[in-house]
């Protein structure tokens, strides 16, 4: 589920800017780490045995530069370097702590050199000081191919340097080998931190693309659910959230309670104060709607015109009831003038309540045992829950029953 705290528009305030730049606003800095941290570890998986193959691979130029301590090199490279790389493999994804981690990670490079330079430190002459430029490789690997995040790239390449250069400078090598290597290993170094930087770069540019895509998805989506006057949810989405609750609820024999609300002589409403004022007093009961309800599984729709629905996944007829009474006594209060609705001179609803389980009855059924209770309360004289509470209690809370008690006097 995606982060409230980051909005569109302040995701494309960001993006308009076109900064380039290596730190996101706090909220977006920890969504983006999360999706890195992902695929950070797919490259790890994924980079395993190309790493260890291309590594041991190396193992011919020590055969061939400086066959004297090959045999040394077999066993620091099998015995020691490559249960390292499968060890920051194995431990990478299970540490949860961040910076341990990156520590991991850079182990790897840095057995690499110190492996490279101990060989080298232990022989001299020509082979050595070719043998040595393969420590350069290693910087190239681990800043283009690792994906380590730029300052993670930073701070283990001046280790590498330092290793490299702390073995190459007072060691035995002719100066323009050292002069050579300096320049390459420093080259190399350069060079691929700024490819890291510029790929960092563009996969955070990536990520807030694909981010900006998504939440105008959800926003699109979230708009072809919603009613656009009151705010609440359509009929789209009603019949999104029934099919699931049908679905889960077949298994479970959950009940459902299904509650119709109808504003009462809303016609003559909208004919003494306006259309306008008559939009402003949906949005009014809305809102009043939303308010009552309580659970967060408890929902609302709007149904159409002046009609609302409330659909309670767990909840039996007494408590539906119960809400209905509550809702209606809401409305009745906020007293919203309706001079032609006498004695009290306010906006009143019916309301027509049904429940039962869902692995019994269909939603059309509950919706129209629901509707025809609604009719009873229009029946009854309005401003009403149909059943009421002591007719329910007689009744019982089977829907069947119910729809019998709602059957009663037309409007
Ligand atoms: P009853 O008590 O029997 O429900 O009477 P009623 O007048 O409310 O019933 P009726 O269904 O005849 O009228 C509903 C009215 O609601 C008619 C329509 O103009 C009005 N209406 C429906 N949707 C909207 C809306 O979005 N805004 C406004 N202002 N009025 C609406
Ligand atoms: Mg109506
Ligand atoms: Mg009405």
């Amino acid at each position: 589920m995606q982060d409230q705290a980051v909005s569109l528009t302040m995701l494309d305030a960001y993006i308009a800017q076109k900064h380039k730049r290596l730190t996101f606003p706090r909220e977006l800095e920890v969504q983006y780490d999360q999706r890195m941290d992902s695929y950070r570890r797919q490259v790890m998986a994924r980079g395993l045995m190309p790493t260890v193959s291309v590594y041991n691979a190396f193992l011919v130029a020590d055969f061939l530069l400086l066959p004297q301590t090959a045999i040394t090199a077999t066993i620091l490279h099998l015995a020691v370097v490559t249960p390292v790389i499968f060890l920051a493999a194995f431990l990478y994804p299970r540490t949860s702590n961040t910076l341990l981690r990156e520590v991991f990670r850079s182990f790897v490079p840095f057995m690499m050199v110190a492996q490279i330079m101990y060989i080298y430190a232990q022989n001299a002459g020509i082979g050595a000081d070719q043998y040595q430029y393969l420590a350069v490789m290693t910087v190239i690997y681990m800043n283009i191919n690792l994906r380590f995040s730029f300052n993670l790239a930073i701070a283990s390449t001046l280790l590498l340097m330092m290793t490299y250069l702390a073995v190459l400078l007072p060691g035995h090598s002719p100066v323009e080998v050292k002069f050579t290597g300096t320049c390459m290993m420093g080259a190399a170094a350069y060079l691929t931190l700024m490819a890291n930087r510029r790929m960092e770069q563009d996969v955070r540019f990536g990520f807030l693309r694909r981010l900006q895509d998504q939440l105008r998805r959800e926003a699109a989506e979230k708009v072809s659910k919603h009613d656009a006057m009151t705010g609440l949810a359509n009929r789209r989405m009603l019949d999104e959230v029934v099919a699931r609750l049908w679905a889960e609820g077949a298994r479970d024999h959950t009940l459902a309670a299904v509650v119709m609300i109808d504003v009462d002589h809303f016609k003559p409403f909208n004919d003494r104060y306006g259309h306008a004022a008559g939009d402003e007093c949906l949005v009014r009961v809305a809102g009043l709607i939303a308010d009552e309800l309580k659970s967060p599984q408890d929902l609302a729709f709007r149904f159409g015109g002046e009609e609302f629905l409330l659909l309670l996944p767990g909840t039996d007829m007494g408590d539906a009831v119960r809400i209905a009474e509550r809702l209606r006594v809401a409305i009745e209060n906020v007293a919203i003038p309706h001079e032609d609705l006498v004695p009290r001179g306010v906006v009143t609803a019916s309301f027509g309540v049904t429940a039962g389980p869902v692995s019994a009855h269909s939603f059309a059924e509950l919706l129209s045992a629901a509707d025809a209770a609604l009719y009873a309360a229009k029946g009854n004289g309005r401003n009403q829950v149909w059943p009421p509470l002591n007719k329910h209690r007689d009744a019982g809370a089977d829907m069947k029953d119910q729809a019998a008690i709602a059957a009663r006097p037309a409007r």
